[in-house]
């Protein structure tokens, strides 16, 4: 079996570097080409087009930015469905609307591909060590035969019902997501302005049962003020969106969108989402 991986971004780099190593066949293309090279220097073929990798592969992995990137892939001229697709499975786990996905499904569908929505929890460091979590809609005997390849991915691979529930999962886990990161951030600003240290602060949360493994990863960041993009700002603030779009419309939800957007205005969005701290460092009232 060959797997072809499309998009070579943060996350894709080390989810396709863990099926290389693992002992899968792969064959990479991203649309900018120069980002394939670490997959290539473990062994991965590069194509010279999306429809080379498509018909030199049987399942097609994508990991790309949004709805819009995804789209552009299976839609659009010389995209993945205009190749011979028939009798493949296709497994998505880019973050999107669950609406795209059943779309994403059908059209998939007439064309003779299997489709999957397998979005992901975690970030660069679990991707890098194969620890994410990865939510799946489609069929379940698609599921069956993907499952080997998602272990090799993530800690868990959880198969929730039919297309679009694996996305629709996933905009629930990053709600959390966005709501913990902003709210990390208040609490650190909050202590600095009570004249409380920012490191000694993060040791009592640490210590504490709000403590996460997600707190103590962005710790160095914080600290040293500098958030090289894990999880880029304008990916949570995009995913806040599509949970609007499905219906979310909680207090904290709410705030959460209009903070995230606030900062990707600012043009915090290529940082990683806790700059959102160094947007609330500046719009808060309270911040000294
Ligand atoms: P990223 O580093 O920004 O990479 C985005 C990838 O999408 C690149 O390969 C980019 O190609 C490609 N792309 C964007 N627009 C495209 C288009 N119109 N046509 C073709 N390719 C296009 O993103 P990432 O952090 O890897 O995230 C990928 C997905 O996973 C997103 O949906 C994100 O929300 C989700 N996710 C990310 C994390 C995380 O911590 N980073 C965690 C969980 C889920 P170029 O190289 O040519 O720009």
């Amino acid at each position: 079996m060959i797997i072809g991986w499309i998009g070579l971004g943060n996350m894709g780099v080390p989810m396709a570097s863990n099926l290389l190593s693992t002992g899968y066949a792969v064959r990479v293309w991203n649309r900018s080409p120069e980002k394939a090279a670490p997959l290539v220097a473990l062994g991965a073929k590069q194509t010279e087009s999306l429809a080379q990798l498509v018909d030199e592969c049987d399942v097609l992995f994508t990991m790309v930015s949004d709805d819009e990137a995804v789209k552009a892939i299976y839609t659009g001229t010389d995209g993945l469905l205009s190749a011979r697709v028939s009798g493949k499975l296709a497994i998505d786990m880019s973050t999107i609307a669950p609406e795209t996905s059943r779309f994403l499904a059908e059209q998939s569908k007439k064309a003779g591909l299997r489709f999957l929505d397998a979005p992901v929890s975690g970030s660069v460091g679990p991707a890098k060590e194969a620890q994410l979590v990865i939510m799946v809609g489609g069929e379940k005997a698609d599921y069956d035969v993907a499952k080997p390849m998602l272990d090799k991915l993530g800690k868990a691979a959880v198969y929730l019902g039919s297309h679009g529930a694996g996305t629709s999962a996933k905009l629930a886990i990053n709600l959390l997501l966005g709501i913990t990161v902003q709210g990390v951030a208040e609490t650190l600003l909050f202590a600095r302005s009570l004249g409380i240290d920012t490191e000694q602060m993060l040791e009592i949360i640490s210590q504490s049962a709000v403590e996460t493994p997600l707190i103590r990863g962005k710790a160095a960041s914080i600290l040293a003020d500098d958030f090289p993009a894990a999880f880029a700002l304008k990916h949570m603030a995009k995913d806040l969106r599509l949970a609007r779009e499905a219906g979310v419309a909680t207090p904290l939800a709410e705030s959460a969108q209009a903070t995230y957007r606030h900062a990707l205005e600012e043009g915090l969005g290529e940082l990683d989402l806790m700059a959102i701290l160094r947007h609330l460092k500046g719009a808060t009232p309270t911040s000294k």
